[in-house]
C-alpha cells in the first residue's frame, strides 16, 4: 500500500472508531469490535450479544471472498473476467456474483439507467478514487467522454443460464461499487444471525446494517453523515431496529477543478459526475444490496423523481439532504429521525 494510504487509512479508522463509538456505546455495552481495510473502504464489525471471535473470522472471510469475486480492480475476479470478454464470450461467475449482477439489472431497469452496472468505461475515465490529491488540472475531454457513453448500456448486459453472463461489446465493463458493499452487508447479517448473532453494527464505509436492537432492548441510534463537514459529524440520529441504512453522497470521494467538485457518482445520460440538488441520500430498507443501489440511483434521480421511484416499492424509506441546507425525510420516518444540527432545516418530503 502507499504511504499516503496507509495515512489515509490511519486516519479514517480512527474517524469510524470515534464516531461508532459515541453512536452506539453506553454503559454496559462493551461489543467484540474488528476494524480492516477491505473493498477500498473501512469495514468495522461490532458484536454485542455472542462475541464470538470465531463468527468474526467467518464474516471477514466471507467479506474477502465477495471482493475477490466481485471488485474491478482484482485480475481473476469474475468481474475483470466479464470485463476482459466484452464482445468476446459469456463468462460462467459463482451464485453469488450471479445474483448480485441480476439484481444491478434490476435496479438499472426499475431506475432508467440512472443506477448502471455497465457505468465501468466512465468510472475508469474519470478516475475518481478519492484517496489521491484533491486538486487536478484537467479533466477528461468531451470527445473521449462520448465516446465512453456509446459503451454504457445495461440493455447490452446479458445474462443467460448457468449462471453465463455476457457483455455484448468489446470495450464494455461491469462496476458493481454501487451495489456490493450493501449485498456484503446482507451477507455478514446472514452469518451473523446463523451464528446466533442478534445484536449487531455492520459497517462498511458507511453502508450501515444494524441488526436486531441493543443489548437492553433498545432501538440503535444511527448518526446521519453531515455532507458540509468531514467524516464523522453527524446532522441528526435515526432511531432503528434492524434494517440497513446506506448513504452516498458527494463529499467523500471527489476531485476539485478550476473551483469546481466532480464526485465519483456518474450520470450516464451526460457522462458526467451526477448534478443536482442533493448533497448526501441515505436510504432505510430492509435489504442493504436494495439500498446500495437505490442510493446511487436516487443520487442522480434527484428529490422528486427518485421519491417516486421508492414510492413505487415496499418499504424503503429516504433521507435526503439538499445543496440548500434542507433534511428531507419520508414520512414514516418523522417519529425516528431527529436532527441535531442548526444549520439545516428539516422537512417531511412532499412527494
Ligand atoms: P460508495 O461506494 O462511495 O458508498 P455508492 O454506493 O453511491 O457510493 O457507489 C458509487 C460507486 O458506484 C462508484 O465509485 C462507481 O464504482 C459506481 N458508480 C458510479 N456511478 C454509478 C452509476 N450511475 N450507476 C452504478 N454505479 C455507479
Ligand atoms: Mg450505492
Amino acid at each position: 500500500m502507499r504511504k499516503k494510504n496507509i495515512i489515509l487509512l490511519i486516519l479514517v479508522i480512527n474517524i469510524v472508531i470515534l464516531s461508532i463509538t459515541a453512536c452506539t456505546s453506553s454503559k454496559n455495552q462493551e461489543s467484540l469490535t474488528r476494524t480492516e481495510f477491505l473493498m477500498d473502504t473501512v469495514i468495522t464489525l461490532k458484536v454485542f450479544d455472542n462475541k464470538d471471535e470465531k463468527v468474526m473470522d467467518k464474516a471477514i472471510d466471507r467479506l474477502k471472498e465477495i471482493e475477490n469475486r466481485m471488485s474491478v480492480t482484482i485480475d481473476s475476479s469474475d468481474v475483470n473476467l466479464i470485463n476482459q470478454n466484452a464482445g468476446i464470450k459469456p463468462i460462467k461467475v459463482n451464485d453469488d456474483t450471479y445474483f448480485v449482477i441480476e439484481k444491478a439489472k434490476y435496479f438499472a431497469e426499475i431506475s432508467k439507467g440512472a443506477y448502471d452496472p455497465t457505468i465501468g468505461p466512465l468510472v475508469e475515465l474519470w478516475d475518481i478514487t478519492g484517496s489521491d490529491e484533491k486538486e487536478r488540472e484537467s479533466i477528461p475531454t468531451e470527445e473521449e467522454i462520448n465516446k465512453m457513453k456509446t459503451l454504457v448500456d445495461y440493455n447490452d448486459l446479458i445474462l443467460m443460464e448457468d449462471n453465463l453472463v455476457y457483455l455484448n461489446r468489446k470495450g464494455m465493463k461491469i462496476d458493481l461499487g454501487g451495489i456490493v458493499k450493501g449485498y456484503a452487508a446482507d451477507e455478514v447479517k446472514r452469518i451473523f444471525l446463523e451464528n446466533d448473532v442478534n445484536s449487531a453494527i455492520i459497517d462498511l464505509g458507511g453502508n450501515i446494517y444494524a441488526l436486531g436492537d441493543k443489548p437492553s432492548g433498545e432501538a440503535w441510534k444511527i448518526g446521519i453523515q453531515d455532507p458540509f463537514t468531514v467524516t464523522g459529524n453527524y446532522i441528526g440520529i435515526l432511531n432503528t431496529i434492524d434494517s440497513s441504512i446506506v448513504t452516498s453522497g458527494d463529499y467523500e470521494r471527489y476531485f476539485v477543478h478550476k473551483g469546481e467538485r466532480y464526485h465519483h457518482i456518474i450520470d450516464a445520460k451526460t457522462g458526467y459526475p451526477a448534478k443536482n440538488e442533493i448533497s448526501g441520500i441515505s436510504i432505510i430498507s430492509n435489504k442493504s444490496i436494495d439500498g446500495d443501489a437505490l442510493s446511487t440511483a436516487l443520487f442522480v434521480m434527484g428529490i422528486e423523481e427518485g421519491t417516486k421511484l421508492v414510492n413505487s416499492l415496499e418499504d424503503i424509506n429516504t433521507i435526503f439532504i439538499t445543496k440548500e441546507k434542507e433534511v428531507i425525510i419520508s414520512k414514516k420516518l418523522e417519529s425516528q429521525f431527529t436532527l441535531s444540527n442548526d444549520n439545516l432545516k428539516l422537512k417531511t418530503n412532499p412527494f
